[in-house]
């Protein structure tokens, strides 16, 4: 399969898992996630219909938007783009990429928190962000830990009023696993639905699913999906001075 007929069957797919989860397919969005992959298949998802695509790496992401932007042939087509952040952000980055993205997924500390409202306020704006959750608390990795999430969103409503928190996102400890992931996804749910009653924001995104299980989390009530492989083809392997 090419590209495009890739691209088109992920399409299908998440036709297919929303009709059997009963959910209106306009309920779920798909991020095309094209981290180390050329602008050119960007511009060509893009082209095809795409909008929402998610990079993990900021240097990589905003290089991948200036060459998209100065190419005569994608720039009208990068300029409807909304970009996505899902990839762990260190704290010392958080004034690149406030602002830069329609949504970051992986607010996980205070130190972030800070460092992105303090750039929204001077910028005068405010960013949508979700907490990137450690759903199954597993020791050496990102995210937050589940019990930690009240207090951090607390700290937010309070000190933070130029971030808008709009939901919570994971990645399972289980890969391409289908339906294993499941029960993960549940948990990201009901953790989403105690955050509600905790805070009486309305927190309507839960970011989750990736190409080997999205039909699980769509099951389980994802609002974005985030799918790289299955569009893209397989990654080439991160050369160091991307991070
Ligand atoms: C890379 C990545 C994805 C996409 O994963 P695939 O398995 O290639 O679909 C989704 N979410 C995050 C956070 C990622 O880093």
């Amino acid at each position: 399969m090419d590209l495009l007929e890739r691209y088109g069957h992920v399409l299908d797919r998440l036709n297919t898992a929303c009709a059997a989860a009963g959910r209106p397919r306009q309920d779920v969005t798909l991020i095309a996630v094209s981290k180390l992959h050329p602008a050119s298949d960007v511009a060509a998802v893009a082209a095809a219909g795409q909008v929402d695509f998610g990079e993990n790496y900021v240097q990589e992401a905003l290089q991948k938007r200036e060459d998209l932007a100065a190419d005569a042939g994608s720039a009208a087509l990068a300029a409807g783009i909304r970009w996505h952040m899902i990839g762990h952000v260190q704290s010392r980055k958080a004034a690149q990429v406030a602002g830069a993205f329609v949504l970051i997924h992986t607010l996980d500390s205070r130190k972030l928190a800070d460092g992105l409202e303090k750039r929204m306020l001077d910028a005068e704006g405010r960013q949508p962000v979700l907490f990137e959750i450690n759903i199954a608390s597993e020791p050496q990795k990102s995210g937050l830990m589940p019990a930690d999430l009240p207090a951090l969103t607390d700290y937010v409503l309070e000190r933070c009023p130029h971030l808008d928190v709009r939901g919570l996102m994971c990645l399972p400890p289980v890969f391409d696993a289908g339906d294993a992931a499941r029960p993960h996804f549940a948990h990201l749910r009901e953790l989403r639905d105690g955050l509600r009653q905790h805070s009486g924001l309305p927190l309507p995104i839960l970011s989750m699913g990736m190409s080997g299980d999205f039909e699980a989390a769509v099951a389980e009530g994802a609002t974005l999906v985030r799918i790289g492989t299955d569009i893209f083809g397989p990654r080439p392997a991160k050369t160091p001075p991307l991070a």
